[in-house]
């Protein structure tokens, strides 16, 4: 939503980790193991993943999504950037709650394609489970299963909410709740970037 929108390149190291695998690629195989337990890949990998990103598509601005999870990628990110001569504008931090992160997992469909995300309940697909932007296959994810989550839940809770704290130091951190309607949150964090550009 955000590059169709602002026209600025989103990365996920979860879907490049995805495609990877999929593609059987050696840093497929070598991670698939622990992305399917739901474990945090180790920060050498993924730091160097979103460098070599950065330095094909982010000359014009960029948004991560599932990154920094640790401290130590925080810490590395901001040494790169450094390094880049740029800057960091905004830490976007989603506040939800247990129960709505079990109700979304619990229904999500993603492209096995381009990674658009939808919902099962969603009426649109629920008979042709086709992604409308590239004709992708809708599938779950293997790692949306219950015990897998838990694992994932726990991952966040000791690694990536220390970070919350990092980048309010930095006051670059803006707190949304994501409980609500994708539309109303997509509403604020789209205030938030344009803000940001007309500052
Ligand atoms: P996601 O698509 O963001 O939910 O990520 C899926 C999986 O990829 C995670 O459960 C981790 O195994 C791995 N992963 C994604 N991003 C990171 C990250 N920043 N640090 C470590 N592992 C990651």
């Amino acid at each position: 939503m955000i590059t169709r929108q602002f026209g600025i390149p989103v990365t996920s190291p979860g879907a490049i980790l995805r495609r990877e695998s999929d593609l059987g690629t050696p840093l497929g195989l070598e991670t698939a193991e622990t992305t399917q337990h739901g474990g945090l890949v180790s920060d050498k990998i993924i730091v160097q993943l979103i460098e070599d990103w950065l330095r094909l598509h982010g000359a014009s601005g960029f948004v991560f999504d599932g990154f920094p999870r640790t401290l130590p990628q925080a810490e590395s990110l901001l040494s790169i950037l450094k390094r880049l001569h740029t800057a960091l504008d905004l830490a976007i931090w989603l506040e939800v709650s247990e129960q709505t992160v079990r109700d979304r997992i619990s229904g999500r469909l993603q492209c096995g394609g381009c990674g658009f995300t939808t919902s099962a309940s969603s009426a649109k697909f629920a008979e042709r489970p086709i992604c409308p932007y590239c004709d992708g296959p809708l599938v779950r994810r293997t790692d949306d299963e219950a015990e897998v989550l838990q694992t994932r839940l726990q991952e966040f809770n000791t690694k990536t909410q220390p970070l919350a704290n990092f980048y309010e130091k930095m006051s670059i951190l803006h707190r949304i709740d994501g409980n609500r309607d994708r539309d109303v949150v997509f509403g604020d964090i789209s205030q938030l970037i344009e803000q940001k550009a007309t500052a």
